[in-house]
């Protein structure tokens, strides 16, 4: 158990790490961010350290590994040579074991199939030839996603009966792709489980998810779906982190289908935007969940205090700060960013009702 006045390192420096370094420092516990672009970010803005060099910095990292007690991250694209690097000096939580797995799409679905764990029928794809045949053997309506580096729908292209395969995969960046069946879903959900070094788990309560151009857009806590989905969606969730062996957060992020069953659409091993809502109306943050999960300390209670909607402010968004600080049930958290470009995320408002059941 690592006790308070511990030094949490952090790879990555964006907000997800800012709201991580802001719960630790409630429980006494401070945060040495690193990252290449960590100068002025939302997490160096408010953690006790700040250390600004390349993933491949070997000795910035050994600098790093010896100054923190721990490591975990606020992004899975961390390169995993850098997290086993780090991982001979320091516990890296999650490791890059669980890296490996979630950087890809193929080794994900993998990974979720092979646990009997039911995602989109899905294709891996090295060309505008393996697009056709896979949307063949598919159906008619396909999305094209890179296997690498996509979020928030980027990388991503929707294939229909007429679609030019070529134009797609250059769409996409002409790299390793993987081919999957449009699910026409009832809607949206997620669920963050929490994982200690003993094993021992906690998840939070089955949300549902709106997406706009396929970034997320809003949250409602808890998902307006029937139990049973909830608990099929926790059950997928609590095993994909027990087999990965995460010490940290996963969040699972599912289609729910028409008759009410679940399929894997991603996973992170970080703290993920629909679980912000958290911050306002669970008994335990997200992020507070995460410090408690990688210090080995007893992990929080995540009943739910409150019914809540998130609301993601992106871009421009942001710019109506002032009318939602007027808002008597409106929480405003804003991530310290400059500059509002098109879809950026600036900030969420979570607002509070009380609750339906
Ligand atoms: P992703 O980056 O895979 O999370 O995709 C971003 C969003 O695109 C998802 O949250 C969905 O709203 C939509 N999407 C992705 N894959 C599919 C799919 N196979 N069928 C329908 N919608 C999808």
């Amino acid at each position: 158990m690592l006790s308070p006045g511990s030094t949490i390192g952090m790879l990555g420096a964006g907000q997800l790490g800012r709201m991580t370094a802001l719960a630790a420092a409630r429980l006494g516990y401070t945060v040495h961010v690193y990252a290449p672009d960590a100068a002025g970010s939302p997490c160096a803005q408010v953690a006790a350290a700040a250390t600004c060099a390349a993933w491949d910095d070997r000795a910035a990292l050994a600098a790093f590994a010896e100054a923190v007690d721990v490591v975990t991250l606020e992004w899975e694209n961390i390169p995993v040579d850098t997290v086993e690097f780090l991982a001979r000096t320091v516990p890296v939580r999650p490791g890059a074991g669980v890296l490996a797995v979630t950087q890809d799409r193929i080794a994900e679905k993998t990974f979720a199939n092979g646990l009997g764990i039911a995602t989109a029928p899905w294709r891996p794809a090295g060309g505008p030839d393996d697009v056709a045949r896979a949307r063949a053997e598919i159906g008619p309506r396909c999305i094209v996603k890179s296997t690498r580096f996509g979020y928030d729908g980027k990388g991503q292209a929707v294939v229909g009966p007429d679609t030019d395969p070529a134009a797609a995969w250059d769409s996409v960046g002409s790299q390793a792709c993987i081919v999957e069946g449009f699910v026409d879903f009832a809607c949206e959900v997620s669920v963050i489980v929490a994982r200690r070094p003993d094993g021992a788990m906690a998840a939070f309560p089955t949300v549902e998810n709106r997406h706009r151009s396929g970034i997320l857009d809003r949250t409602v806590a808890p998902a307006r779906v029937a139990p049973a989905t909830a608990a099929e969606a926790e059950r997928v969730a609590r095993r994909l982190a027990e087999a990965l062996g995460v010490v940290g957060l996963l969040a699972v992020e599912m289609f729910v289908t028409r008759d009410g069953h679940v399929l894997v659409n991603e996973m992170a091993p970080r703290p993920h935007n629909s679980g912000h809502w958290t911050m306002d109306a669970c008994a335990t943050s997200q992020f507070e969940q995460l410090v408690r999960a990688v210090c080995a300390l007893p992990l929080g209670s995540t009943a739910v205090l409150m019914d809540a909607e998130m609301e993601n402010l992106i871009g421009d968004d942001v710019a109506r700060w002032a009318s939602i600080l007027a808002e008597p049930d409106a929480r405003l958290h804003l991530y310290g960013k400059a500059e509002a470009r098109p879809g950026r995320k600036m900030g969420h408002v979570t607002r509070v009702v009380p609750r339906r059941r």
